[in-house]
């Protein structure tokens, strides 16, 4: 019977076995699982032209501060989709800065899940549409 760190573990190679399968440029976010190590999020951008990735992390990796093998997959993305999301990000972000620079100083922004997700782009230069 697997461990539940071994059911993690080839989920989490699967799931970047498939991402590979889409482009062989990566971004990995991994995080220590290591109570005693502060790192948190380790980011690692991947260059994967002769499909070297798989067989160099398949027992796992090792967390660049520590050393132990306590890194966890947080998400795969390939590059192209991890440039999407940040654009996406930046326009949520313009939106609640706009939102924001309406209040009243001192004034609290109340948000809407719908202004949290506004990722559309600003129109004009005071973001009036
Ligand atoms: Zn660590």
């Amino acid at each position: 019977m697997k461990s539940v760190h071994r059911i993690a573990h080839d989920l989490a190679i699967e799931a970047i076995r498939q991402a590979r399968a889409r482009q062989y440029l990566l971004h990995i976010v991994m995080y220590c699982q290591s109570d005693a190590c502060p790192a948190r999020e380790i980011d690692i951008y991947v260059k994967d032209h002769d499909q070297a990735l798989l067989p160099l992390i398949g027992d796992g990796m090792c967390c660049p501060v520590c050393g132990r093998q306590r890194l966890r997959l947080q998400s795969v993305q390939t590059r192209r989709e991890r440039q999407i999301a940040d654009e996406r990000e930046a326009r949520c972000s313009v939106n609640r800065q706009l939102r924001r620079a309406k209040l009243p100083p001192g004034a609290l922004l109340a948000e809407s899940v719908a202004d949290i997700l506004d990722d559309s782009l600003p129109v004009g230069q005071d973001g009036d549409q």
